[in-house]
């Protein structure tokens, strides 16, 4: 098979690191539902999850490319980076729109492992996709703000020492525009966990490690604040780009794991004394979703591109997310009926991935809203929502 191979001394190094992390790993981890700390410990003392980071505050500021290329081997390789990925792309919103003295304060200690940056408080029960609904409030009283609500869907928490939090500190009826009045935050939440702020995690079909977070008067630092108050919900949507481009790679790295899998399987297991992808009809799934997987890759490429050439590729970036997520997906699903009943078995790690990767049609944005971005921005439709 022919593979991107940009940055391959990185990827050669995730790969050997991903080595020490076998599925029987994940199986015990998925099993627990524990957080998979020894492999985020091991991704962050090689830097690999400090990439992004400028050099000066100590990360090895290597293009978005880079950081996609190590997220695709993790996945290609069985693991899963949703433990740790949110490192790369809250803290760009913090590069991009933090104080001088907040990136000298925040980023070194992220780089280098000792301060987490994982947690990212934006959905929540109510409002769900409608993130200007949100009803999470801050208010400022002296030299801090009380934020008061409720986060849920809130990966990591447990797992995380800051929170990047979106709340609205001017009520919705007192803006102009309903994006205006939100602000975005940088919670130290070592001070606050079990007192004014409550986390509870939320089982789900794949070990995720996310939570369900309550604010009761929550004391955040005036100086806490990320940017300009009002303004956060630009902040929030500049980082999006990223985030898509970022879990594009992601999925691109399963669909080749489950593509890798499907074709060594149908070539071994005999069934009527041939093997099973003599059979077209086994080999035709595998081979779509490799077609698939392999136009994705180039979507994500082409928004790559744009992005490290300092465009804001919307169109690019959406577009990758929802094809790289359909081809990993399409992909799961050959690769499971390929591996007939076997694809159930916990042992093979079909099952398992199969799991995960249903995710990505939902989070961080579902197909829908995805189709209504093009729509409206690119096709220049009436705006439905
Ligand atoms: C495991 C997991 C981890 C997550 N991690 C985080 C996290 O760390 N931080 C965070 O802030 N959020 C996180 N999320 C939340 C995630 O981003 C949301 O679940 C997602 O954006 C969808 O929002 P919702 O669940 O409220 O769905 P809803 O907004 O209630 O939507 C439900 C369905 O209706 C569809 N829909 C809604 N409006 C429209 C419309 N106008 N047109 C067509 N279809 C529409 C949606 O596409 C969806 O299919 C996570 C979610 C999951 C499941």
């Amino acid at each position: 098979m022919k593979y991107e191979v940009e940055h391959p001394e990185i990827r050669e190094n995730v790969a050997k690191l991903c080595a020490d992390f076998p599925g029987e790993y994940w199986r015990k981890c998925d099993r627990e539902q524990a957080y998979p700390t020894e492999f985020v410990q091991a991704l962050t003392e090689a830097g690999f999850l400090g990439v992004l980071i400028p050099e000066e505050y100590g990360g090895s500021g290597l293009p978005i490319s880079a950081a996609c290329a190590i997220l695709e081997e993790v996945h290609r390789n069985g693991c899963n980076a949703a433990a740790c990925h949110a490192q790369m792309y809250t803290m760009g919103t913090v590069l991009r729109h933090g104080s001088e003295e907040q990136k000298q304060r925040y980023l070194p200690g992220i780089a280098d492992g000792s301060l987490r940056l994982q947690a990212f408080g934006v959905t929540e029960p109510t409002s769900g996709t409608d993130t200007t609904a949100l009803r999470t409030t801050a208010r400022l009283e002296g030299d801090q703000y009380r934020v008061n609500g409720q986060k849920i869907w809130t990966s990591r928490a447990e797992h995380s020492d800051l929170m990047l939090l979106l709340c609205r500190t001017t009520p919705r009826d007192q803006v102009a525009k309903k994006t205006d009045g939100l602000s975005v935050m940088l919670v130290d939440m070592r001070e606050v966990r079990g007192k004014s702020l409550t986390i509870r995690p939320i089982r789900t079909m794949m070990n995720h490690a996310t939570t369900e977070v309550f604010f009761d008067d929550m004391p955040v630092p005036k100086d806490s604040l990320i940017g300009e108050e009002g303004k956060g919900f630009r902040y929030i949507l500049s980082g999006m780009n990223a985030e898509r481009i970022l879990i594009s790679a992601e999925c691109v790295g399963d669909a080749k794991w489950f593509i890798e899998k499907a074709a060594a399987y149908a070539g071994e297991r005999s069934v009527f004394n041939r093997p099973i992808g003599q059979n077209q009809g086994i080999q035709f799934p595998i081979a779509q979703a490799y077609s698939q997987m392999r136009s994705s890759e180039l979507m994500l490429r082409e928004a790559i591109r744009l992005y490290e050439m300092g465009e804001n590729p919307g169109e690019e970036a959406n577009l990758a997310k929802m094809q790289c997520a359909d081809a990993s997906w399409a992909a799961a699903e050959a690769c499971v009926q390929t591996h007939g009943g076997f694809g159930f078995a916990e042992e093979y790690d079909i099952e398992r991935k199969f799991r995960e990767a249903r995710l990505y049609q939902v989070a961080p944005i579902s197909t829908n809203l995805i189709l209504s971005y093009v729509a409206e921005h690119v096709l220049g439709l009436p705006r439905s929502y």
